[in-house]
């Protein structure tokens, strides 16, 4: 008899959490196991930052997955549709080659993407942050403005080049303008031709705080020791207009600059529309079992999913974070072994622990089970906790090491030119724009 198919989509904190589960929950003749991935490693997101600043090299981050799962077999490309009647998933493979791939239980794990705004050139000009070819691309930019500025002969190019913007005051956009900040300090000493107090970095929000996540007082505790490193803050406010050399806000300031780095939150990936069922706030509505209402033998978590917290209630959702994004992959295997064999669904319900921001150095703010801690003591807990959260050994080691030697070595602040001249939208990044619509999906099974 043939086994049944279970297909993930998405490889990443919930997808691969939930197949590794699976490899040892299930016999390999109780079914069979296929993830769509368009790579081959498992991201971890969280210490991005840290490999766009130069701490980490970008292996230190692409946990492999297939060093993590034995016997899942693995579809290199990216699902760009699901029609649910036909039970099949369309993949357009590395290669740009289509092909359908059936399943009997779909686990939707997707991620997000980051999400715009209708700002005249944003979608042009802004840098994301949600890739690893994003982090490493950012380095050699902001390493590549330094050289450029160097050399400028005008002065109104080079303090351009010296002036980064990055929008977005939650912790991804604080970590980035943080780490980064730290890497032009540090890269100045090498440019004896300039000036250290012309380099400028903003941190744009359109909230009147910084870090809403961890409360008023750590957010507040952020900007003061950002502050002291010279970072300026424009907080209520956002972007009006975005040029290939300036950047206007919504107070009306023009910075003139050729470095725009976007965090201003995530969107589900746009795979979700592709199935026509519930979205609430852009991401696809689920029961507490993590199934997709309407749809038969589908299922959704982390960042593409609207999942009910249970343990906030009042009807809110899990907010997109890896923390919850692990644990809803661990009630996916449940859930989907359960589903197998006639058992029992389990709601899913986790309490947040809490978050942690490394600003870079000594300096990290962090709120672990509600106590609020900064400085060295936060960054105990915020390293502490990636070491533990990253899936394996060797990613645990390789990590531990690349501190280390960062730490003693410091960094030569050289560009790798890999990417250099190549298309570097957001969407030439997170292909955003690869998706069929429910028409094009339609009528595609309807010419077959
Ligand atoms: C800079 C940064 C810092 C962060 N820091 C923290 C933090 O400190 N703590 C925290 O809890 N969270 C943090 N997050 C958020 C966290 O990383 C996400 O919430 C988490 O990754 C979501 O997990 P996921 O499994 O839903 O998606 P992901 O981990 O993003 O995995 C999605 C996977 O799906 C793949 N994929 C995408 N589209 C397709 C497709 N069409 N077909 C097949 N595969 C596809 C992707 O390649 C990826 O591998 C941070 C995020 C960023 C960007």
């Amino acid at each position: 008899m043939a086994r049944p198919k279970i297909v993930v989509v998405g490889g990443g904190f919930a997808g691969a959490e939930c197949l590794q589960r699976l490899e040892r929950k299930l016999g390999p003749a109780e079914a069979e196991l296929t993830l769509v991935t368009p790579t081959d490693y498992q991201l971890y997101l969280p210490l991005l930052p840290h490999v766009a600043a130069g701490v980490l090299t970008p292996q230190s981050v692409a946990v492999s997955l297939r060093r993590r799962l034995r016997r899942t077999r693995l579809v290199p490309g990216a699902a760009i549709g699901v029609d649910t009647a036909a039970k099949v998933c369309i993949v357009r493979k590395t290669t740009g080659e289509l092909v359908d791939v059936p399943y009997d239980q779909l686990v939707l794990t997707a991620g997000s993407t980051t999400r715009t705004f209708d700002i005249p050139g944003l979608t042009e000009y802004a840098l994301g942050m949600k890739t690893l070819a994003q982090a490493a691309y950012l380095r050699d930019h902001v390493i590549a403005q330094l050289d450029l500025a160097a050399v400028a002969e005008d002065p109104a190019e080079r303090d351009a080049r010296l002036r980064f913007v990055v929008v977005g005051g939650g912790y991804a956009g604080t970590e980035t303008a943080a780490c980064l900040q730290r890497l032009t300090t540090a890269a100045a000493k090498r440019y004896p031709r300039l000036d250290p107090s012309l380099i400028e970095w903003h941190l744009v929000d359109v909230a009147p705080k910084l870090l809403p996540e961890l409360g008023e007082n750590l957010g507040a505790k952020a900007m003061q020791m950002l502050r002291r490193r010279g970072v300026e803050f424009s907080l209520n406010t956002s972007v009006a207009a975005v040029e290939a050399d300036s950047v206007t806000l919504t107070d009306g300031r023009v910075l003139p600059t050729r470095t725009l780095i976007w965090t201003a939150g995530v969107a589900a990936s746009p795979l979700v529309h592709t199935l026509s069922t519930e979205t609430m706030r852009g991401r696809l509505v689920t029961t507490a079992e993590l199934t997709v209402p309407g749809v038969e033998g589908v299922f959704a978590a982390g960042d593409a999913a609207a999942v009910p917290d249970l343990a906030a209630g009042g009807g809110a959702i899990t907010p997109p974070t890896a923390q919850h994004a692990q644990r809803q992959g661990k009630a996916l295997a449940h859930n989907v072994a359960a589903r197998l064999r006639g058992g029992l669904l389990r709601p899913y319900r986790h309490r947040d622990l809490g978050l942690v921001v490394d600003l870079g150095g000594k300096d990290a703010v962090s709120k672990p089970l509600g106590v609020e801690l900064s400085g060295v003591p936060a960054q105990a807990v915020a390293r502490g906790y990636h070491v533990m959260a990253l899936p394996t050994v060797t990613a645990r080691t390789r990590v531990l090491v690349n501190w280390a030697l960062n730490a003693t070595a410091g960094d030569d602040f050289v560009r790798t030119g890999f990417q250099a001249g190549r298309p570097a939208r957001l969407q030439d990044f997170e292909e955003t724009n690869a998706f069929l619509t429910s028409e094009e999906l339609k009528q595609r099974y309807e010419e077959e």
